[in-house]
């Protein structure tokens, strides 16, 4: 089911600060942003090898990216899993009884339809499956 790590969620306080690390210390380049008005964030794509590394800063206090940096501080937030059919993949989980926070799959930064698997079903990590086209 699992394709690949589609890319990883890091949760930043300062997107320019952070891209700068990014861009100019690890030397990764910049491939745009995003404003995801639904997620309350500003998500910048920063590709390495055939995954990317997405920073995550809230656009607002409600954003769940705000919430998780003031209680966990800045840091990754999140792993997103390709699947090839979300759909199929969300109905699987569910049968193996997995708690989803998305029970059905939402539009996601880059154009992607994604969807979370809740924490507590997964040993502490927030998943996210992503299907791209
Ligand atoms: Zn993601």
């Amino acid at each position: 089911m699992i394709g690949k790590v589609d890319h990883i969620g890091i949760a930043v306080s300062n997107l320019d600060e952070s891209v700068k690390f990014y861009s100019e210390i690890l030397g990764l380049a910049l491939h745009g942003t995003e404003v995801v008005e639904e997620q309350k964030v500003k998500v910048a794509f920063l590709p390495v090898g055939d995954t990317e590394v997405e920073l995550l800063e809230a656009t607002s206090p409600e954003s769940p990216i705000a919430k998780f940096i003031e209680a966990k501080g800045q840091g990754v937030q999140h792993i997103a899993f390709r699947v090839e059919n979300i759909e199929a993949a969300l109905e699987e989980m569910k049968a193996k009884g997995i708690r989803l926070i998305d029970e059905k799959p939402r539009y996601g930064a880059g154009g992607a339809r994604i969807a979370f698997l809740h924490p507590k079903s997964t040993n502490g990590v927030l998943i996210e499956l992503c299907e791209r086209k």
